[in-house]
This record gives C-alpha cells, structure tokens and sequence, in this order.
C-alpha cells in the first residue's frame, strides 16, 4: 500500500510560521500518537498541552479537536501529524496500517457481553465515550 503523502507547503500558508514551526517539533518531539493511516485519511493522538485527535487527508485536508482548529481551520496538530506520516519508513508504515486490524481482531474474539462490559467501563471512566455512546 503506498502510504498517503501530506503538502505540508500548503498547510504552511494556512498558519503562521510560528505555529507551523510548532507542528513540525511536536512531530520531531514524539508528540504524535498515529492511530491509522490508509489510503484516504490519517488519523492521530497529538499532544500539545491537551490531547487532540487529527484527521487528515491528503493532500492537506481534515479537522483537529483544538481550539486553534476551530478559529482558524488549520493547527499545528495537522502540520505534526503530515511529518509524522510523512516521516514513516516502510516498516513503520505497516506497523500503524495494521494497527487497527490487530486491535479488530483481539475485539472480534471476546464474547458480546465481554464487550459489552469493557465499553460499560469506558463510559464510566472517559467522558468522551460516554457522551458518544449516549449520542448515538
Ligand atoms: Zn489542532
């Protein structure tokens, strides 16, 4: 599978160099968690003060759950994730690609109520969860 590439030039123009430059170290950092890389999308944990979740698409679209994201519609949380995509060598490649295979595959063998239970217990101790599982 060729692994997405990311204009990290365009995000560039969408933010000042301050924050761009700011993105870059948080990669350079160790900063970004990636979560999945495929085809069409990239997503990430970021940590920069908070936890924020990146999607992203190439060549240099998608959303963050910060505020700068919010404001401006473009962070540095994206511009952290494209280097770190960008970055991967073929190994690390593959090990994120299936990193969400190996997490369907460990769920697909625990019973309905084993699961049932460990997301019981998610909403109890993440907000987030709660409130997704309770949207709907
Ligand atoms: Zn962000």
């Amino acid at each position: 599978m060729t692994p997405p590439r990311f204009n990290l030039e365009a995000l560039r123009e969408r933010m000042s160099e301050g924050s761009f430059a700011n993105g870059l170290d948080l990669a350079q950092d160790g900063a970004v968690e990636l979560v999945a890389v495929e085809d069409e999308v990239a997503s990430a944990h970021v940590r920069g003060g908070d936890l924020y979740v990146v999607e992203l698409r190439p060549p240099a679209d998608g959303t963050c759950t910060c505020p700068g994201f919010e404001k401006f519609g473009a962070c540095k949380h994206q511009v952290a994730t494209a280097a770190a995509v960008n970055a991967l060598d073929t190994a690390g490649l593959q090990k994120v690609q299936s990193r969400m295979a190996r997490l369907r595959d460990g769920l697909a063998l625990e019973s309905r109520e084993a699961l049932i239970e460990r997301l019981i217990d998610l909403a109890r101790r993440r907000p987030e969860v709660l409130a997704a599982l309770e949207g709907g």
